[in-house]
């Protein structure tokens, strides 16, 4: 049976056509589905019975069981859902002051192999549906009862080593329709599949884009993210900016500062020179430990000092704040898990 989330809503329509039934049924469908959030076919009272009867014989809703739900000092809750086939994976709640945020996860598991990241320790197993993703958007707004205003692909995964899927569920949640999140308040990060970030470039899109950047030079990046090796920083740095050209959107890059391997002054030099002249602004990260991981963290002195040297050198960086990493819920510590 298909996910019924899977569909975008002119997507919907045609199925609607397609089970004899007029399209503006798809509307009614789409706005218990995100405004409503319900979890039943029955409960979609506008509907015929026989109509309900048909959505129940086609489709699943593919709503993820909790199965676990841990809450961190500083409110930042962690979800662990069942994704109904055997596996599990994990989704961030945040809470800045301008309201709440969702890290979505965007596969299962990660190919990628980010030596510093947990995501990737355990094997790959598949890619998220489009549904999927859009589930762990309505799972956590039906377990607080409240409206989620940002969202954040920097859960388990590469969205783009599953792009499709992630275009599709932005596309989802950006309908006025439903979910109705701007497109502007949805991030994309990416290790930097540089093809795709051209493809990116093209959706004419209102996102945030993230590059994971980490190191300065190839052979530093490579040691920490074996994607580098596939696609070299000089290839990454011409796709960024031929992004920022045709977009004119400013990049953020992700920078996870590690104890003495790439967080002093010599490193915040070449930060300077490889990204001066570009709209962006650097994101630092204080690296999170993850088990067996042979990064530390910077000390905050060196963080405050490296932050400093770019915005004295005209790059706009300001540090993350660190949220959940007492129940592993930061940057880096997401990881699937077997049921
Ligand atoms: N795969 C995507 C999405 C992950 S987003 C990507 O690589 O961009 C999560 C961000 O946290 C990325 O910038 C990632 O490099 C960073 N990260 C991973 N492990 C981390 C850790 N242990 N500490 C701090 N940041 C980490």
């Amino acid at each position: 049976m298909k996910n019924i989330k899977n569909y975008n809503l002119d997507e919907l329509k045609q199925e609607l056509i397609s089970l004899g039934e007029k399209p503006y049924r798809a509307e009614q469908i789409f706005k218990w589905l995100y405004i409503d959030k319900v979890i039943e076919f029955d409960e979609m009272t506008n509907l015929s019975l026989e109509l309900r009867e048909k959505l129940k014989q086609n489709y699943t809703m593919c709503n993820f069981k909790i199965l676990k739900k841990q809450e961190a000092q500083d409110g930042t809750k962690k979800y662990l859902f069942d994704v109904l086939d055997g596996n599990a994976i994990e989704t961030v709640l945040m809470e800045y002051h301008h309201g709440k945020t969702i890290c979505v996860s965007s596969q299962i598991g990660c190919k990628m192999g980010c030596k510093f990241c947990a995501s990737t320790g355990i094997a790959f197993i598949r890619n998220l549906e489009p549904g999927e993703i859009v589930e762990q958007i309505l799972a956590v707004e039906q377990d607080i009862g409240e409206h989620i205003s940002n969202i954040v692909f920097m859960g388990i995964g590469e969205p783009f080593d599953n792009y499709d899927n992630v275009m599709q569920a932005i596309h989802i949640i950006n309908n006025q329709k439903g979910l109705n999140i701007g497109a502007r308040h949805i991030s994309i990060s990416t290790s930097g599949i540089v093809p795709k970030i051209y493809e990116f470039a093209d959706e004419k899109l209102q996102c945030t884009l993230s590059i994971s950047l980490h190191a300065t030079n190839n052979q530093k990046r490579s040691e920490m993210m074996p994607v580098n090796n596939a696609y070299p920083l000089e290839e990454l740095m011409k796709a960024c900016k031929e992004y920022i050209k045709k977009t004119n959107k400013r990049i953020s890059f992700e920078y996870a500062l590690a104890k003495d391997n790439n967080d002093n002054l010599e490193d915040a030099k070449a930060l300077v020179k490889l990204l001066s002249g570009m709209l962006c602004h650097v994101n630092l990260i204080p690296i999170n430990k993850i088990e067996n991981g042979k990064f530390t963290k910077s000390s905050n002195e060196n963080i405050i000092k490296f932050r400093d040297y770019l915005n004295e050198h005209g790059i706009v960086a300001t540090i993350r704040r660190e949220l959940g990493s007492d129940i592993d819920a930061a940057c880096g510590q997401l990881r699937r898990k077997n049921l």
